[in-house]
């Protein structure tokens, strides 16, 4: 499905997976028009694939290294490995009464993955929701309602 080189007829304005307008081409000959046009829709427009990229590599940066993780995890951390029916792995890490889930393609790379994530949460962005006022406050159960009057229960 490559892209045609032909006369370019119309440049409608697409929304993008994203949400972003862009401007799409409608080629004189075209035979593809619909799966391009699909294609177009159904992906992100360069401006944000290249902002998703950045973000994970920021988020990646942030997570500890492989050595670094299992190095911080405490004395007694447990770890369960079970192999699921599709190949691949499934697996829990709990250390201080704390535990993190996960699947993986292999053992070896889950069980960083779950070390990682282990670590990750128990540094904690600062950001942890502490209980304050501003929670609603539970409302009143609400009465029960009287039956009308002649009617009884079944
Ligand atoms: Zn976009």
């Amino acid at each position: 499905m490559a892209v045609p080189t032909g006369e370019v007829v119309a440049r409608p304005m697409v929304a993008r997976a994203c949400g972003c307008m862009r401007e799409f081409q409608h080629y004189k000959v075209d035979k593809y028009r619909a799966q391009r046009l699909a294609k177009f829709q159904g992906t992100r427009c360069e401006d944000c694939v290249a902002k998703l990229n950045e973000q994970q590599k920021q988020a990646a940066a942030q997570l500890p290294k492989k050595g670094e993780a299992f190095q911080a995890l405490p004395t007694g951390t447990q770890l369960a490995l079970s192999r699921l029916p599709d190949g691949t792995w499934g697996g829990s890490l709990t250390a201080e009464g704390r535990s993190v889930t996960g699947t993986g393609e292999s053992p070896h790379g889950l069980t960083i993955a779950l070390a990682r994530q282990w670590v990750l949460e128990a540094r904690g962005p600062g950001e942890a929701p502490k209980p304050t006022a501003a929670a609603p406050s539970p409302k009143p159960p609400a009465a029960p309602k009287p039956l009308p009057a002649g009617v009884r229960k079944p």
